[in-house]
């Protein structure tokens, strides 16, 4: 996408059936969708890959943390469906947004770091990420 590869790693994708969780062409196509669309609202990329670095659980479970280029999402249970894919679609695009919302575009108040304390911002703004 824009000459940047997207990657979607996913270990424990398979249902208790034996089934695969997800169907691999819509996940290109949903992904693809969301990643463009991004792309289109900040003109370029700023790292040379990314990786969706996917764990799926029998139990439930829902998290997701960002890096710079890529995030880590652990997600639960396999067999829920539907829903846990509608998840998967959710925390990765919001994940991805953080490759420039709060990694590289932040609010002057965060710097210099000290995650000692809370940090509170005179703009009112308010960061997750
Ligand atoms: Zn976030």
């Amino acid at each position: 996408m824009g000459g940047t590869p997207f990657h979607v790693w996913i270990q424990g994708g398979r249902r208790t059936d034996g089934e695969f969780t997800f169907d691999a062409e819509r996940i290109v196509r949903d992904f693809s969708q969301f990643s463009q669309k991004q792309l289109d609202l900040f003109g370029e990329f700023p790292e040379q890959a990314y990786h969706f670095l996917t764990l799926i659980l029998p139990v439930p479970y829902y998290h997701g943390v960002e890096h710079r280029n890529s995030t880590v999402l652990v997600l639960g249970p396999n067999d829920e469906g539907e829903g846990l894919y509608q998840d998967l679609l959710g925390v990765s695009s919001h994940e991805l947004f953080h490759a420039w919302n709060i990694i590289r575009i932040r609010p002057t108040e965060l710097l210099p770091y000290d995650f000692t304390k809370e940090n509170y911002f005179s703009t009112c703004f308010v960061a997750e990420g």
